[in-house]
């Protein structure tokens, strides 16, 4: 019997304190695959799973006694995976190592040369795949460099790892581990957004899995006490009655069992009826707290650039009027620094973004993936250079260090520049979303800016480029301000930061976009910035009620740590600022940190599900 090492490993993920990890799913799926076949399992078993990122010698430990490993990378573990089973082929030459998964670059011709303990890598989607290699293992024929099957078109017999029992070790050899399991129902993504690399099947026609698997999986989770649900599919809502009914089995789920309590997903682009209807059925369920649709940019020539411009999602004011007909709160994703961008068209995507009243916005810097149709053919043409970030994964801010040392940081490529944005445009850019997201998104001035639009013709443009001045004089501010720029510098030279903004430690590139807000807080500022807000507001000569009404406003929309509503606080207006004479202000989700540091966690890892935004309504 030979024995086999299955190697995916991840970061934990969400808060420190849940211990969360992913089922390693992949592998998961080509162990369930080829253990159909007696020939596999009469000569073949696994001997030891990677899930996680130990030190290399525990892991390489792990694995001693194996015969074949594979290795499934991506972008959070490609370095790690080089190391490990570099070092494995070092301590045993015979050991069989293969490698897949949508990082592996494949294309470059000195793949094998730089990597010689490698001896087999998997283009595309590994089941079948897999069977060949264990299969010519098993006859002693030699193996082939690359492997590459078509896509599977039928996947309805594809047997499910979660309900064939492969994890059942795993999990209970982990009782203290909060694991999120991935659910998928379906394969590949029509679109072709040349920044994405789904799966390595972008471009394709989507094939759908069983549903009855699906039924039993949603259950399986929930009977596993699993409350995060993680959904593969490219775009949830483009199988209009099926993927309802997936809807209904998770809300079902909830209903019986409390879980899931939280799905991510990717929902579809050109189906935003039904997307929004799904987005109700788990809104009213309490499992999403919106819908999710991500725009990237709404820059006409940006979305021809990366080949968004045939989504109907792209006419933001139609999806905004779908939602205020939902009442459904929208949460966006931007993009910085596509290509084609300039700081101007940025700053008008913030317009059309707010001016729809969309308050909840997710951005992020481009990223160069390796096999991205961006990466691979357009480079050149926008001149995109980048930098290599080393810590831009959720656990990666606290252990950079020690992964750098031992050679197994995570490399991803930050955009740096391109031909629209040189590297000083770039930093306003990114100064400038730092500071709308975290007084726009983050409730320091959102109903303010809503007024002045509705009431006044004042764009959101206008207002923000104008602040943005006016709260620079400010010298605390100013000293924030430096602070960006100087943990953005480093983070560009070094790959990393450590830098502290407003004395707050910013662990990771990633957190650097959305830290105002927490800076703020972290300072006891909000009093003071709504002062200069309110200084501001001066040159548009507004009511004196409006002010009284937005200082009003500010407190009860804003979580702020150690003023938590603990109970709903009713409050009268003067003004029209909320077109009502009274408010309700009430926690969200009842949930108060006990620590600054706990709580500002929350501001970042649930900042998706608006956790730092009271509920403030008419009464
Ligand atoms: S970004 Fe989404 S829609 Fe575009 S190719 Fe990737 S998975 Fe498909």
């Amino acid at each position: 019997m030979l024995k086999l090492g299955l190697i995916q490993p991840n970061f934990q993920t969400g808060p420190r304190h849940l211990n969360s990890f992913y089922l390693p799913y992949t592998l998961g799926c080509l162990w369930s695959y080829v253990s159909q076949y007696d020939d596999i399992t009469d000569n073949f078993e696994i001997d030891a799973w990677l899930f996680d990122r130990p030190e290399l010698k525990v892991a390489v430990d792990k694995f001693s006694d194996c015969d074949v490993v594979f290795a499934s990378m991506y972008i959070w573990n490609t370095q790690y995976c080089y190391s490990l089973l570099s070092l494995l082929k070092q301590k045993n030459p015979d050991l069989i190592v293969i490698a897949g998964g949508p990082q592996i670059p494949w294309r470059d011709k000195n793949f094998f040369l730089e990597h010689p303990y490698i001896d087999s890598i998997v283009i595309n989607e590994g089941e079948q795949a897999a069977l060949h290699i264990l299969r010519a293992i098993n006859s002693g024929d030699s193996l082939p460099k690359t492997v590459q099957f078509d896509r599977l078109k039928e996947l309805d017999e594809l047997p499910s790892p979660y309900l064939t029992g492969v994890f059942d070790k795993l999990i209970a050899e982990h009782p203290d581990i909060e694991w999120v399991p991935t659910l998928e129902t379906d394969r590949g993504c029509p679109f072709k957004c040349t920044f994405c690399d789904w799966g390595s099947a972008t471009g394709s026609k989507m094939h759908k899995l069983n549903m009855d698997r699906i039924t039993a999986e949603i259950n399986w989770f929930a009977d596993n006490n699993m409350p995060y649900l993680s959904m593969t599919t490219s775009n949830f809502g483009a199988f209009k009655q099926r993927d309802k009914e997936i809807t209904s089995i998770i809300v079902e789920c909830n209903k019986r069992t409390g879980m899931p309590t939280a799905i991510s997903t990717s929902y579809g682009k050109n189906n935003a009826d039904t997307v929004f209807e799904i987005s109700k059925m788990l809104l009213d369920a309490g499992i999403q707290t919106g819908a999710a649709i991500s725009f990237q940019s709404t820059t006409p020539e940006v979305l021809k650039n990366i080949k968004r411009d045939n989504m109907k999602i792209n006419r933001v004011s139609e999806v905004a009027d779908k939602a205020r007909a939902f009442n459904m709160p929208v949460l966006t994703e931007l993009i910085m620094g596509l290509p084609g961008e300039t700081y101007d068209t940025w700053v008008d995507c913030f317009d059309d973004v707010f001016s729809n009243k969309i308050i909840n916005l997710d951005v992020f810097f481009l990223q160069l993936i390796e096999n991205a149709p961006m990466n691979v053919n357009d480079t050149d043409a926008f001149d995109l250079k980048s930098f290599k970030a080393y810590d831009y994964f959720y656990e990666t801010s606290s252990r950079v260090d020690k992964e750098l040392a031992q050679g197994t940081a995570e490399i991803v490529n930050v955009i740096k520049s391109t031909s629209t944005l040189d590297e000083d445009e770039m930093y306003r850019v990114n100064e400038f979303s730092w500071f709308a997201v975290g007084t726009h998104c983050y409730g320091l001035t959102t109903h303010i800016s809503d007024y002045l639009y509705e009431k006044k013709g004042i764009s959101y443009r206008e207002f923000y480029l104008g602040l943005l001045d006016h709260i620079k004089q400010d010298i605390t501010v100013q000293s924030w301000f430096t602070d960006y720029y100087n943990a953005y510098q480093f983070w560009k030279n070094s790959g990393y930061t450590h830098n502290k903004i407003g004395g707050y430690v910013i662990q990771g590139g990633w957190k650097g976009l959305n830290s105002l807000m927490p800076v703020i807080q972290y300072n006891n500022y909000v009093n003071k910035m709504v002062d200069m807000v309110v200084e501001f507001l001066e040159r548009y000569d507004l009511d004196p009620d409006v002010i009284s009404d937005y200082r009003k406003i500010v407190p009860l929309y804003v979580k702020q740590y150690g003023k938590y509503l603990k109970e709903p606080k009713v409050v009268n207006l003067k003004s029209d600022i909320m077109n009502t004479d009274k408010v309700v202000a009430q926690d969200r989700y009842s949930h108060y940190p006990e620590t600054l540091r706990d709580h500002i966690d929350y501001m970042f890892f649930a900042r998706r599900r608006n956790w730092y935004l009271n509920v403030l309504k008419p009464f």
